[in-house]
C-alpha cells in the first residue's frame, strides 16, 4: 500500500453518487501521471444492511492502515428505527474516535459566481475565505460526568461537563496557527473565558503555545458571542477561527450559511502527525445523506470534489493539485453550470453527472 492509496467510504443515499464524481476526478489524475489508489468498503447503512453493524471491525483496521479516508454520507429514514449503536451515524462517529481525529476543518468560501445565494449582502460576503477550525473529540460532549437523574424530590437532573486538558488545547492551537501560516497569517481563539474556567484555560494556553511557537501569527482572543455577531455583520476580518467541540458546532454552521449552500461545503478531519509525520484523515462534504433527492442523479457533487481538493492538501501534500480542481470549481460556476439546489436564473441547471463532466472540462483547461 503506498501513501497515496485512499480509503472510500461512500456510505449511504447521495453518499455514492457524489463520491463517484471524486472517482472520475481521480481518474483524471490518473491520466495526468499522478496516480492514486483507491479500497473502497461500506459503512453507514450500506454496511448494517450487509453486515449488522455500521461500521466493522475490518473496515475500521483498513482505515487505520490507510490513514487517508474519503467519506460520503451515512443515515436515512430506512435505519431511524434501528437501536442508537447502529445507527448509521455511529459509524462515522466511531472512525473520528478511533483514528484520533480531533481537529475538524471547515472552510467557508463564497465562489463569486455565488455570492448572491447568501443570506448577506454580496458586499459583506463576496470572496469570503474563512477556516473553522474545531476541536472534535473533547469538550462537552465527551466530558464526565453525564446524564440524567432522578432527584428524591421527583425532579430530574441533567448534567454535561465541558472539560479540556493543556494537551488538547495545545495540540489544536497547534493546527490553527499551522493553518494559518499557509493562509492570511491571523488566528482568532474562540471561548468564553468570562464565565467558563475551561476558557480561561484555553485562552491562557492558546497564547502560550502563540508566544512559544507561532510569535509571527497575528492572534486575537474572542468570546463566543461576540464572534456569532461578528460573523454575520463583518465576516471577512476572520481568517482562521479556533474554538471548542461546541462552540465550534454551532459557529461553524453559522459560517456555512453565509456560503449559501450544504452542496457546496466541504470538511476535514485531521489526527496528530504520526512517527512518519502523516496525519490520519478523513475527508466528506458537510451535507448528509439527503435521502428526499438521493437516486435522482441531482446531487450537487462539489462539497465532495471540493473535500477531495483538501485531501490533496492535506494528506498528499500537493496544495497547487490543489489549487488546480478548486480553480476548475469556481470556473464551472463562472460558466453558469448549476446544479438544482444552487440553481439560479439564466444559468444552466445540469445533473450531478453532468456537474462531474463539467469539472473535468475545466480541470482540461487548467493544462
Ligand atoms: P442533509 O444534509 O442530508 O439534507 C438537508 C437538505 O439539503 C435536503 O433537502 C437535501 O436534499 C439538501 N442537500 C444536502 N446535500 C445536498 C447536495 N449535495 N445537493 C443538493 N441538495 C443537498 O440533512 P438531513 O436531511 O438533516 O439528514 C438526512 C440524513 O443524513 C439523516 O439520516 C442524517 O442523520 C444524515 N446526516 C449524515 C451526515 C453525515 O454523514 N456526515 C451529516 C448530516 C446528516
Amino acid at each position: 500500500m503506498s501513501a497515496r492509496t485512499i480509503l472510500f467510504l461512500p456510505g449511504d443515499g447521495i453518499g455514492p453518487e457524489v463520491m463517484e464524481e471524486v472517482r472520475r476526478v481521480i481518474g483524471w489524475y490518473a491520466r495526468r501521471q499522478l496516480p492514486l489508489e483507491v479500497e473502497e468498503d461500506l459503512v453507514g447503512g450500506a454496511a448494517y444492511d450487509r453486515y449488522g453493524t455500521p461500521l466493522t471491525e475490518a473496515t475500521l483496521e483498513k482505515a487505520k492502515t490507510i490513514g487517508t479516508v474519503m467519506f460520503g454520507a451515512v443515515g436515512g429514514p430506512k435505519y431511524d428505527s434501528l437501536p442508537f449503536e447502529v445507527k448509521p451515524e455511529r459509524g462515522l462517529l466511531r472512525l473520528r474516535k478511533e483514528l484520533g481525529l480531533f481537529a475538524n476543518l471547515r472552510p467557508a468560501m463564497v465562489f463569486p459566481a455565488l455570492a448572491d445565494a447568501s443570506s448577506l449582502k454580496r458586499e459583506l460576503v463576496e470572496g469570503l475565505d474563512i477556516m473553522i477550525l474545531r476541536e472534535l473529540t473533547g469538550g462537552v460532549y465527551f466530558g464526565e460526568p453525564r446524564g440524567i437523574e432522578r432527584l428524591p424530590d421527583g425532579q430530574e437532573r441533567a448534567v454535561d461537563t465541558q472539560v479540556y486538558t493543556t494537551g488538547e488545547i495545545e495540540r489544536i492551537a497547534r493546527v490553527a496557527f499551522e493553518l494559518a501560516r499557509a493562509r492570511k497569517n491571523k488566528v482568532t481563539s474562540v471561548e468564553k473565558a468570562n464565565v467558563m474556567h475551561t476558557g480561561v484555560l484555553w485562552r491562557r494556553v492558546v497564547q502560550t503555545v502563540h508566544d512559544r511557537e507561532f510569535p509571527d501569527v497575528t492572534l486575537e482572543h474572542m468570546y463566543a458571542d461576540n464572534c456569532a455577531m461578528q460573523l454575520v455583520r463583518k465576516p471577512k476580518q476572520f481568517d482562521v477561527i479556533v474554538t471548542d467541540n461546541l462552540f465550534g458546532d454551532l459557529l461553524s454552521d453559522c459560517a456555512a450559511m453565509l456560503t449559501g449552500s450544504l452542496g457546496m461545503l466541504p470538511s476535514a478531519s485531521l489526527g496528530a502527525p504520526g512517527p512518519d509525520g502523516r496525519r490520519k484523515a478523513l475527508y466528506e462534504p458537510v451535507h448528509g445523506s439527503a435521502p428526499d433527492i438521493a437516486g435522482q442523479g441531482i446531487a450537487n457533487p462539489l462539497a465532495c470534489i471540493l473535500s477531495f481538493a483538501m485531501l490533496l492538501r492535506w494528506s498528499l501534500a500537493l496544495p497547487a493539485e490543489a489549487d488546480r480542481l478548486e480553480k476548475a470549481v469556481a470556473r464551472v460556476l463562472e460558466q453558469g453550470y448549476r446544479t438544482a439546489d444552487i440553481m439560479q436564473p439564466g444559468c444552466t441547471r445540469v445533473s450531478t453527472a453532468e456537474m462531474g463532466s463539467r469539472v473535468l472540462d475545466a480541470l482540461d483547461a487548467t493544462i
